[in-house]
């Protein structure tokens, strides 16, 4: 079995979005040789997450971004962080900093519709995603 770590940065342009990170984990599959295995897309920062969702169409994006916002406001009265930017880490720890995607054919085993994204939750930052290819 080989191990594989590799990382990249992400710049980002708003205090919330998500970015589509499909094409740049692929490459770094494809780079390795790695057929059979498994990935693990991972972020090291407290305030923007990993997830795996649609990206055909936008709108989905927009309404988890909506939803998110509607469930973790900006500002609370009972929030005591004095950076400001509670909702940011509340967000990171619902969606979560990592996903482990199954690797066949030197492909990840996504559905149609999926694609895998850094979230944003405090920006614009430049960001960090290390991946982790494990297989043969
Ligand atoms: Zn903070």
């Amino acid at each position: 079995m080989k191990v594989f770590n590799n990382s990249f940065t992400v710049g980002t342009n708003k205090r919330c979005e998500m970015i589509d990170i499909t094409d740049k984990i692929q490459d770094i599959i494809g780079d390795v040789g790695i057929s059979e295995g498994t990935a693990v897309v991972y972020c090291p920062h407290t305030t923007a997450a990993i997830t795996i969702n649609e990206n055909a169409d936008p709108d989905v994006v927009h309404d988890i971004l909506l939803m998110l916002s509607e469930i973790v406001p900006h500002s609370h009265s009972g929030y005591r962080h004095s950076e400001g930017n509670s909702d940011a880490h509340v967000k990171s720890s619902i969606i979560g900093c990592s996903k482990t995607i199954p690797l066949s054919a030197g492909k990840m085993q996504f559905g149609t519709w999926q694609a895998i994204f850094f979230c944003e939750f405090d920006g614009p930052r430049r960001r960090t995603v290390h991946v982790q290819i494990t297989g043969e």
